[in-house]
């Protein structure tokens, strides 16, 4: 067990108030355990001097490392950066305001050493407020019917994952990222272990209703096809529809002559099918945008300065 060595991976986006705590917590944690490890901090383009945080610690603790974005690319790209940086045998992605407890690290290691290759830290959402718990559930109903990998509501991005699984993580080069479905993707030996919602303590949430409303829909789109079947059934229903309504009001006109000609179905029609058109417009976009996307092959971050050697060749951007 002396040789194993663990990545604590964390993606940090104007976290200057909670670097230097979660270092230290981590640490504690990692006290009483007998494997060696890394804390490799990814600098997501931080502007409140994150950075310097990051390195005050690298003179006191030799176990911290980091990786600086030349701007802000999301947390998704941090993920992704620090695990092709990361050196160890198994890596656990953790935030770094301490709303993903440390305390699990131990449980989190049992489960890595119990073989499994993705240890999964599910959090119940105590303390969320009821709208949003409801719009989560809800979400997780809608997106789990429609997508063809199963998402856990409370399973985030706090988990230990093996080399095996980061690797497999990593063979995975779509530009655009989403990690929950990323995680459920390459399956892979799984324990779930659980725990109370924490809330933030210091600095704000970076995400606003706008990010999370983005996230949902890439969470659907990234993950299947199945949107755009929906606008061709959606379309052979209305013109199956139509067909027979035709059919019936011909036969009617024969039987009874020529009625009065009808506004009010003719507006309906004319907006219902107009609006039909144009959201099977927009979801046509969104895939065309997504192969847009991906033919520019462009790398997910560009890394200013870092302390580490990236482990893959692939998207260092350098
Ligand atoms: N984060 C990041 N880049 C971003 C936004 C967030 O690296 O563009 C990091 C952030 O510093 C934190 C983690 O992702 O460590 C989770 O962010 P946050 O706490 O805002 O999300 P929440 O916990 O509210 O879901
Ligand atoms: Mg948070």
């Amino acid at each position: 067990m002396e040789s194993l060595m663990i990545s604590f991976v964390i993606p940090s986006y104007n976290e200057a108030g909670n670097i230097a705590g979660v270092m230290e917590v981590i640490a504690n944690e990692m006290l009483h355990q007998r494997v060696g490890y890394e804390v490799l901090f990814v600098d997501d383009g931080s502007t409140d001097g994150t950075m310097n945080e990051i390195r005050d610690l690298l003179f006191m603790y030799p176990e911290a490392e980091y990786i600086s974005f030349t701007r802000n690319f999301g947390k998704e790209a941090a993920i992704l950066a620090g695990l092709q940086f990361a050196k160890g045998h198994a890596v656990i992605l953790m935030d770094a305001d301490l709303q993903h407890p440390p305390s699990l690290i131990p449980e989190l290691l049992k489960g890595f050493e119990e073989g499994y290759d993705q240890v999964i830290a599910k959090r119940n959402r105590k303390g969320d407020s009821y709208f949003r718990s409801l719009l989560s559930s809800t979400y997780y109903r809608f997106v789990n019917k429609a997508i063809d990998v199963q998402l856990e509501n409370g399973e985030g991005d706090f988990r230990l994952l093996s080399r095996r699984a980061v690797d497999s993580i990593l063979l995975l080069s779509e530009g655009n990222r989403f990690s929950k479905g990323i995680f459920a993707w390459i399956g892979l030996e799984q324990k779930t272990i659980s725990y109370d919602n924490v809330v933030r303590q210091v600095g704000d949430t970076k995400w606003s209703l706008s990010k999370l409303l983005n996230y949902a829909i890439d969470g659907v789109v990234s993950f299947n096809t199945k949107p755009l079947r929906l606008c061709m059934y959606m379309g052979l229903t209305i013109v199956g529809a139509a067909i027979a309504y035709i059919v019936v009001t011909l036969i009617g006109i024969y039987k009874h002559g020529v009625d009065v000609p009808g506004y009010f179905t003719t507006i309906t029609a004319v907006l219902l099918l107009g609006g039909i058109q144009l959201l099977s417009l927009g979801i046509i976009g969104e895939y065309i945008g997504r192969i847009y996307n991906e033919t520019k092959k462009r790398p997910h971050f560009l890394v200013q300065q870092s302390s580490v050697e990236s482990t893959t060749k692939e998207q260092t951007g350098q």
